[in-house]
């Protein structure tokens, strides 16, 4: 069993990837060639919005939007205290500021309640602008952008959303990668929509910000690539990453449909009383990047999940502002964040597993809930 088999999922598609691969090195186009723009095309349509920008990375992504969007030197940029480091990475990168805000208890993404108030002391302390906020779709599930796209409009912030976990989501009828002034996503072969190697994009509708992205990709280009009009880097996406990935753009959807049904049959199977499961909000579809729950002894569980054979992982047994990166930073960690990081386990998931491993997860699960002392209840 795995947390997220990406050879099953090559089996099913053998044949049309196999093609679609050869395919490139028969045109020996690597850099820049057809399948590129036509993913961007159709990425931009499945989304919804009017741009999609390849890049090379999810990382590069961020770094991309900001830089885009004038965020530097000064800035103050607000990001989730419980994500993957590269969110609050890029914003060191461009010479900004990190501030760390607490999540929510339930969704684990950005407290809203948490930002307005960091926002506020940002202000009194009057050591830099506040300038744009990062939100993170963590394990799938888009962050509250019905709270969030308002008020940094009504206070002037910029928003970006982070998608990489969240790419396939739906929040009220809008998919994610759909929200914010950039948002961005990663192709790391295990995020809901992985290439075979490292990829990422960006989504705007706004034109010029389009454009923008597109010279800094590839080193500030202006009207030809030997014309270089400001300093970018080399962030291209490979022809054979985007050949690989019209393929798998192709099964999204009906992926998306199967993972729903094995996340229903955890939510049916498992007790809520033993563990915390994942709560997933009436207008929200989520993309299921990890199925991470709650548990008390979380050690003892791991032990017997591996014992039958279930391989398990805490996504993320840091937070951002517990870094040693960050540790110049001084910020004091989030409560509900450092709460988080003791409890959250991922388990397998992906559109491939079967009932019975579900099962076998399950009864997995049940073993080590009744070997447990202590049946404090988590998440309530
Ligand atoms: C994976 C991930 C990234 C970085 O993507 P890469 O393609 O690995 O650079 C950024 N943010 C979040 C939330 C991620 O999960």
């Amino acid at each position: 069993m795995q947390l997220r088999d990406l050879h099953r999922q090559y089996t099913a598609m053998k044949e049309e990837m196999n093609e679609a691969l050869l395919r490139v090195m028969d045109s020996s186009f690597y850099i820049m060639g057809d399948s590129v723009a036509e993913l961007e095309a159709r990425l931009a349509d499945y989304v919804g919005v009017r741009h999609c920008v390849s890049c090379a990375s999810g990382t590069d992504a961020l770094y991309l939007a900001l830089r885009t969007l004038q965020v530097g030197q000064g800035d103050a940029v607000f990001v989730p205290d419980f994500t993957f480091f590269a969110t609050a990475e890029a914003v060191a990168l461009v010479g900004a500021t990190p501030v760390f805000v607490d999540v929510d208890e339930f969704t684990y993404n950005i407290s809203v309640a948490d930002l307005k108030a960091k926002y506020d002391s940002v202000r009194q302390a009057a050591q830099f602008t506040p300038k744009a906020v990062i939100a993170v779709d963590l394990f799938g599930r888009t962050a509250d952008y019905t709270m969030l796209e308002p008020w940094c409009h009504s206070e002037g912030l910029l928003l970006i959303e982070d998608g990489a976990q969240g790419f396939g989501a739906m929040l009220g009828g809008r998919h994610a990668c759909s929200f914010g002034d950039i948002a961005t996503t990663s192709f790391f072969p295990a995020k809901p929509l992985g290439c075979y190697g490292d990829g990422g994009a960006l989504f705007t509708d706004n034109d010029d910000w389009a454009s923008m992205l597109r010279s800094l990709r590839v080193h500030g280009k202006g009207a030809d690539k030997y014309d270089n009009v400001r300093i970018g880097l080399n962030s291209r996406l490979d022809t054979l990453q985007a050949a690989a990935l019209l393929v798998k753009l192709r099964h999204l959807s009906s992926e998306q449909q199967v993972v729903q049904q094995v996340a229903s049959r955890y939510q049916e199977h498992l007790s809520s009383e033993s563990v915390g499961l994942p709560v997933i909000p009436n207008d929200m579809v989520s993309a299921w990047a990890q199925y991470t729950v709650r548990v008390s002894q979380r050690d003892r569980v791991r032990e017997a999940l591996q014992e039958a054979g279930v391989p398990s992982a805490v996504y993320y047994p840091r937070t951002l502002s517990q870094q040693p990166a960050f540790a110049a930073l001084r910020q004091q960690p989030c409560a509900t964040a450092v709460r988080l990081t003791s409890e959250v386990l991922s388990l397998p998931i992906h559109p491939y597993l079967t009932d019975e491993e579900v099962d076998t997860v399950v009864r997995a699960l049940q073993v080590a809930g009744d070997s447990n002392t202590d049946k404090k209840t988590i998440g309530s």
